[in-house]
């Protein structure tokens, strides 16, 4: 029932992946081999002391002293806290999940809380299925769907096979394919000159790119062109496919439903939310055991992490308290910048960061400083040259000024807006004119509240 296979098009991880943007430049905690981090390392700057505890965390995790535990990581607004919590994920390994979210986001009409919560665990798991399959390997030469007798006449073909050339450098052969391969040759728009891989036991077509025999000088940019494979069409080959089990859970809630128009049109019409029950998670579970123990499947816990914690509520604290037990728990990150607040859902529990004294107490809490105004010039910097944009000093100084004044976050966002300005005006460098202008267009929260504050008109 599970389909390892079909979920590479699930479309989850992309709340992740658009998360995760701003953070492009970290790449690790920056840390060298006794621990120590560097000022500026990894594409991180300055937050010396939260780095080194974070790398504290990253060897207690791979020691296995991290369950039942989490962290926080506490401190004001862009602190870092999101940074710290990805390079965690980024130094337990490659392709290791990371699931960013907002408490608040917990909430919603369609999904009770505590489902929204276990939702986000299982998207910070991910599992890595190694499988060595048998597979035929090479650039399509031909490709031809041959259309079945339709024993009463008249229109409507269906397909009965589907030939494919294939040709490596060491051969050629031709395959006839079942038509039910038709679909996954379709999705991913197979035609001649491309290379590709089919399973030999399921069919399954893969693209891998197109043929280099095929690049022309105009479009090279566009195509990834690939040399011809060297060996046999025909050989083994060993497939990594890194999923999260909430691929794998929404991967089998969704119907599959038969292949003719009526019923693709029937799912179209679906609401894109299909239910997701426990007996569900209960059988992926059960699967995912069994790859496991057949040495097919290796599990590989990633990092969730819980932006303002105090948006959770009492109910939320209770599941996640009880999900920190589990024998295949994520490893946690709650962030804050709250002090004592009462806890949600309560009304008379007043406890640190609005966390319930016995989650407090499984907790190893990092802090993490404001930034100086050089360090915030240094990251804007950084960012500048991520994002392929160029600065004059004098802009960057302005930056750095308003980030310290106002935060880190509104001056990093003004780097996008200010490019733009740049270009519009036919110049290559963001200069100081292009910064005034961007302040002008776009407030801070500082100074937006302050207009509100001032206007009635608004009110
Ligand atoms: P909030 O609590 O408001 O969500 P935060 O503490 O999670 O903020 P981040 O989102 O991590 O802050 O930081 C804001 C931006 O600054 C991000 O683009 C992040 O990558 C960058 N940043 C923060 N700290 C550093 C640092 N020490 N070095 C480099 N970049 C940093």
């Amino acid at each position: 029932m599970v389909q390892v296979s079909e979920v590479k098009d699930a479309g989850a991880g992309k709340q992740g992946s658009t998360r995760t943007a701003a953070h492009t430049h970290i790449k690790g905690l920056g840390l060298d081999a006794q621990g120590v981090a560097k000022a500026v390392e990894g594409g991180f700057v300055g937050q010396v002391e939260a780095r080194e505890a974070c790398g504290v965390v990253v060897d207690l995790i791979k020691v296995k002293k991290m369950s039942g535990k989490a962290i926080l990581l506490a401190g004001g607004p862009s602190t870092g806290k999101t940074a710290l919590a990805l390079a965690i994920s980024q130094e337990l390994g490659p392709k290791v999940p990371f699931c960013p979210v907002v408490g608040s986001e917990l909430y919603s009409v369609e999904v009770k809380k505590t489902e929204a919560l276990m939702e986000n665990f299982r998207r910070a798991i991910g599992l890595r299925i190694k499988e060595t399959k048998e597979v035929y390997e090479g650039e399509v030469t031909e490709l031809a769907p041959q259309a079945a007798e339709n024993p009463l006449g008249g229109y409507g073909k269906t397909i009965a096979h589907v030939i494919v050339g294939l040709k490596s450098a060491k051969g050629t052969k031709t395959l006839r394919l079942d038509p039910t391969v038709y679909e996954s040759i379709e999705r991913e728009k197979v035609s001649v000159g491309d290379v590709v891989y089919i399973e030999a036991n399921t069919g399954a077509v893969k693209r891998v790119g197109r043929s280099d025999a095929y690049a022309t000088e105009f479009d090279l940019e566009a195509e990834e062109y690939v040399p011809l494979p060297k060996g046999e069409v025909h050989k083994k080959k060993e497939i990594v496919q890194d999923v999260t089990l909430h691929d794998l859970d929404v991967a089998n809630a969704r119907p599959q439903g038969g292949q003719d128009v009526v019923s693709m049109m029937g799912q179209l019409l679906k609401p894109k939310k299909t239910e997701i029950t426990e007996k569900l998670r209960h059988e992926v579970n059960r699967v995912v055991a069994k790859y496991i123990d057949q040495g097919v499947a290796e599990l590989i816990p990633g990092v969730l992490f819980i932006d303002e914690v105090n948006m959770l509520d009492i109910e939320i604290f209770t599941y996640l308290n009880r999900a920190l037990e589990s024998s295949i728990a994520p490893v946690v990150v709650l962030a804050s910048n709250r002090g004592l607040t009462t806890v949600r859902g309560t009304d008379d529990i007043v406890s640190p960061h609005g966390i319930p004294p016995d989650l407090v107490d499984r907790l190893l809490i990092v802090r993490t400083l404001p930034y100086s105004r050089d360090e915030i010039r240094t990251i804007i910097e950084r960012r500048a040259t991520v994002e392929n944009l160029k600065i004059d000093a004098d802009a960057l100084d302005l930056l750095a000024n308003m980030g310290s004044q106002t935060s880190l976050r509104y001056s990093l966002q003004l780097l996008s807006p200010c490019g733009i300005l740049a270009k519009t005006a036919g110049r290559s460098d963001i200069t100081l004119d292009d910064v005034n202008e961007a302040k002008l267009l776009f407030l801070d929260a500082k100074r937006s509240t302050q207009i509100l504050q001032s206007s009635n008109s608004y009110l």
